[in-house]
Order: structure tokens, then C-alpha cells, then sequence
């Protein structure tokens, strides 16, 4: 017997929160979130003790989510790829999914924009040699996507305070995408 489709989720997803980018490399403050060296501590517990349902859902491509309610997380591969995409993506949600076993009450505007810049961090340390000045990778149009690679730029040192001004452009991306859940709480569409 091989290892089930929740077993491969769940080495993949230690697998990116013990990585020494997320435990000593992303560390930045956005507007009332702070994400430290030690911010997924607690979740890695909750994980390995099986507190995280993990779901395979879709084929092949790239897509996952966290749902607060049901402390589940639901991705659409069980493989890591070669260039950090999708160890980003998990960091991404592991974000969320962070924050919720933290108990701290996050709205989806801070819980995203927390995530993104986490997850825009993660892909530039795996590929760092591969980037040159500020030259990002093609995010194909979308907005919410190259607007968190800029702003995660100026957070690649460690303990950067996002300003005021970047945090509002990255709101203001966000927004525009979830749009009325923006200031919810616990959301279950926290996703991607
Ligand atoms: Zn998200």
C-alpha cells in the first residue's frame, strides 16, 4: 500500500512549513499581521498531530484552499513541482490556516494580503538565483499577483514593515477580487 492522497498532502505540507525559507527567511509585518520566523510553530504541531483535514480535490493544475470552519485544507496535486510554485501556493494557504489555529481573528483583506506577500516570498527565496534586479516572473495579466510580487520586494529583508502605502495598493488588489467578503471574518473561500 502507498501512502494515501492526504498522507502525500500532509508530508508535502511539513515538508514547506519546516523548509529553512519559512522557518528562518520570511518574516515581515502588514498592517496589523505579523509573520515571524516562529508564526507556523504552532500550526506544524497541528499538523503532524493530524489536526488539519487534508483533502485531494481537481486534477492536476494548480489550485488549493483552507476552510477556518472546517479546518480543512483541499489541494489539487499530491507531487511538488521543481520550481517552488507549488510549495508557494501551500505557504500561501498555510498562511491562512496559520492564522486560524492562532485564534487571532483575521479579516480576509489581512488574511490574504499576509498570505500573498508569504507566498511571493517563498517563490523568490527558492528561485533567488534566477532573478535578477527587479524583474518578477509573468503572472499572465493578473494584477493581484504581480501587484503582491512588487510589494514583497521591499519585505525580502527580514522584519521589513510593509508601508502604509504598498499594504493600501495590495488592499486595493485584494479588494477588487474578493470584493464583498473583503472585511469578513472566517470566510470559507479563503482561497488561492
Ligand atoms: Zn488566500
Amino acid at each position: 500500500m502507498g501512502q494515501s492522497n492526504a498522507e502525500k498532502i500532509k508530508a508535502m505540507t511539513l515538508k514547506v512549513l519546516n523548509d529553512p525559507i519559512t522557518t528562518h527567511k520570511i518574516a515581515f509585518r502588514i498592517g496589523s499581521v505579523f509573520i515571524g520566523p516562529t508564526y507556523y510553530n504552532r500550526l506544524r504541531d497541528v499538523v503532524a498531530a493530524d489536526g488539519i483535514e487534508m483533502r485531494k480535490k481537481g486534477s492536476n493544475n494548480n489550485t488549493a484552499s483552507y476552510n477556518p470552519k472546517k479546518d480543512r485544507l483541499t489541494v489539487s496535486f499530491t507531487q511538488l513541482d521543481v520550481n517552488g510554485n507549488r510549495e508557494s501556493l501551500l505557504l500561501h494557504e498555510l498562511t491562512h490556516a496559520a492564522h486560524d489555529v492562532r485564534g487571532i481573528p483575521r479579516t480576509v483583506l489581512q488574511s490574504e494580503a499576509s498570505a500573498y506577500i508569504a507566498q511571493m516570498l517563498f517563490f523568490y527565496f527558492r528561485n533567488e538565483q534566477t532573478f535578477s534586479g527587479d524583474v518578477g516572473p509573468n503572472f499572465g495579466g493578473d494584477k493581484l499577483l504581480s501587484t503582491a510580487w512588487n510589494v514583497s520586494i521591499k519585505a525580502r529583508k527580514k522584519g521589513t514593515v510593509i508601508s502604509d502605502k504598498d499594504a493600501q495598493k495590495l488592499y486595493t488588489r485584494v479588494k477588487s477580487r474578493y470584493r464583498k467578503h473583503a472585511n469578513d471574518y472566517d470566510f470559507d473561500g479563503v482561497d488561492v
